[in-house]
């Protein structure tokens, strides 16, 4: 199937273009880009309007734009019967993402909310493992450096930009996908630099003994773990999900996220064959009662 990618940036480039290279599902047709970025050998658009009209063999566009411009090319994508694959957030608001999701089911069209990091390669085993367990308590410790990872991009810190959720919301995807039992959120704390308008910090309580606390200011060794205590032992996902520790063993995992986006796009292309759409928003809707019930504290002001 063809394929246009929209929004050649860090994440464009670092996975989704590789994961096209190599997947026998897909053929990158062509891509749009308002800074004239694009992929050798591969045809470019400036505008996006322009490749819709102009190109109605590409059935499926990949958006990889930050999350507040991504509903507008989302809507005019199904609008011109395009089937529509979302990076994460998939949103700025959770309605927005409503609002897609009956436009696709009304035209037909699939949608896909993807969460790369539930294609971890031992999320479905730590699934498996807590499945007839009861979950006693867990933590999710989630510390990065953002000026490493998100390199003077100034719209994490406007607003619908998340702060320290746009990777945070990994972990909670990773959460809602493994726990057997739903949590929910029940008070938070959100760090705001002086300067900014989203959180470079927050610490999260939930329903069932779940804390998470994220960090964007962490220097040295960088941690994404999610750890969880259950009636029959103990289990440790690391690396944003890609390895797997049961009592303190390791039972599985690599220190590589490269299988991430190649899993979302074999899912794209079945639900593609198979008329579907797969749209969850349970990361999100976290992240929303966050905002609403978070206690605000401030911090000094951040600078890239
Ligand atoms: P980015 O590099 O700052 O931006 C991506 C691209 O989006 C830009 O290069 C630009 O591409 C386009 N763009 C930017 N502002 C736009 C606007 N107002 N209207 C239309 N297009 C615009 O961001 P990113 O790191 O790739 O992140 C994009 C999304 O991927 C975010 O939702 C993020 O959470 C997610 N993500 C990022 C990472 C990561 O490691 N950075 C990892 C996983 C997921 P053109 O100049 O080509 O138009």
């Amino acid at each position: 199937m063809q394929i246009a990618l929209v929004g050649i940036g860090k994440i464009a480039r670092d996975q989704h273009i590789p994961a096209l290279a190599a997947s026998p599902d897909w053929q990158l047709a062509a891509t749009v880009s308002q800074s004239g970025a694009g992929v050798d050998g591969v045809e470019s658009f400036d505008d996006f309007a322009q490749m819709l009209a102009q190109r109605p063999q590409i059935k499926v566009v990949s958006l990889c734009m930050p999350p507040v411009p991504r509903f507008a090319y989302a809507q005019a994508a199904l609008l011109a019967g395009r089937h529509v694959m979302l990076e994460k957030p998939p949103g700025a608001t959770l309605a927005e993402v409503h609002a897609l999701q009956a436009l696709a089911a009304a035209r037909g069209l699939s949608l896909y909310t993807t969460w790369h990091s539930r294609m971890a390669l031992a999320v479905a085993q730590a699934k498996a493992w807590l499945a007839d367990k009861q979950v006693l308590r867990g933590h999710i410790s989630w510390r990065e450096d953002v000026r490493k990872w998100h390199p003077g991009q100034d719209w994490v810190f406007e607003p619908g930009g998340m702060g320290v959720f746009d990777p945070g919301i990994n972990a909670l995807s990773i959460v809602t996908e493994i726990l057997p039992n739903p949590v929910h959120l029940t008070a938070a704390t959100l760090t705001f630099p002086a300067n900014r308008q989203t959180p470079i910090a927050a610490d999260l309580y939930f329903s069932g003994g779940l804390t998470a606390a994220f960090d964007w200011r962490q220097l040295g060794p960088q941690t994404w773990d999610i750890e969880i205590d259950t009636d029959a032992g103990a289990m440790a996902l690391r690396l944003g999900g890609n390895r797997l520790e049961i009592n303190g063993v390791e039972v599985a995992g690599e220190a590589s996220i490269m299988g991430e986006y190649p899993a979302l796009y074999a899912r794209m292309a079945d639900l593609v064959a198979r008329g579907q759409s797969d749209v969850d928003l349970a990361p999100m809707v976290h992240v929303a009662d966050a905002m609403t019930l978070g206690r605000r504290l401030e911090t000094e002001a951040f600078h890239f």
